[in-house]
């Protein structure tokens, strides 16, 4: 259902703040973690104000340890609604569980399968039983293949919504970067599928500083948007803050990211 054989044409997933894919771009930007009402209402308005349509944030956060934070749940979910809708954004959010399906679904415009659940096949179903607009990260460990596969695990049960998010995989060198940026995937599944491709240069790269360049490069490689994760105090973030540009890097990444993709 996915292959360009099947549809020629691109999927556009049309949300009320957003369009993704097809000859759009699309920037999603929030902190990596809810993590409280009044800081992603704060990263909510920077969103914005970079030209981003659609916010982040995780309200259940699938950590490497099970002692680190774990997320607000449906507080966070709650939070993350009202911070997109007074600033008229669409909302993504990681849904872990099956269970959860439900409830998150009556939250959020799109649900982030994370890379850890990308083969957690039972998920995949659910949400494709669903017409809530999915985004399926890459496993770290997962071929394009592999990462299609999953796609139509999704697409046979009847959810047609979904975009792709390359955020990088596990090689034999991430020990200056966080994983291993996969740019030439990016074109290689625009030949294959027709769904929308969007970047994550935070989870490729974990380190700010390497997010701009690597979102420009992301531009450049024929992404239809990006997703980053920004923090106005990164040192005392829940998750994540070595990553997060801070407001006045998100501000000129957006800027830079734009004039490129203008210019192409
Ligand atoms: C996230 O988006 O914060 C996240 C946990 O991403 P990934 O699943 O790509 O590690
Ligand atoms: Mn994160």
């Amino acid at each position: 259902l996915g292959s360009r054989q099947f549809q020629p044409e691109d999927t556009v997933i049309e949300l009320p703040h957003s369009k993704i894919g097809g000859n759009n771009f699309t920037m999603m930007a929030g902190p990596c973690s809810v993590e409280s009402e009044e800081h992603v209402k704060r990263m909510a308005k920077v969103v914005k104000e970079g030209g981003a349509t659609v916010l982040r944030g995780g309200a259940f956060k699938p950590r490497t340890s099970p002692y680190s934070f774990q997320g607000l749940g449906e507080d966070g979910l709650r939070f993350l609604r009202e911070a997109a809708d007074e600033n008229d954004l669409d909302m993504i959010t990681e849904v872990m569980d099956v269970p959860h399906v439900e409830m998150v679904a009556k939250y959020t415009d799109i649900f982030q399968i994370g890379a850890r659940n990308m083969q957690n096949f039972s998920l995949l179903k659910a949400v494709g039983k669903t017409n809530v607009a999915v985004g399926l990260k890459r496993g770290m460990s997962a071929t394009i293949d592999d990462l299609l596969n999953a796609a139509e695990y999704i697409a046979s049960e009847g959810n047609h919504n979904i975009f792709l998010i390359e955020r990088g995989i596990r090689t034999f060198d991430n020990k200056y970067t966080r994983n291993t940026f996969d740019l030439g995937a990016i074109p290689v599944l625009q030949k294959l599928t027709h769904y929308p491709i969007i970047a994550d240069p935070s989870h490729a790269v974990g380190e700010w500083d390497l997010v701009q360049p690597m979102a420009a490069a992301a531009v450049a490689a024929g992404a239809q948007g990006e997703i980053v994760e920004i923090h106005d105090d990164p040192e005392h973030a829940f998750s994540d803050g070595p990553q997060a540009l801070k407001p006045k890097n998100y501000l000129r990444m957006t800027k830079e990211v734009f004039a490129l993709r203008d210019a192409l």
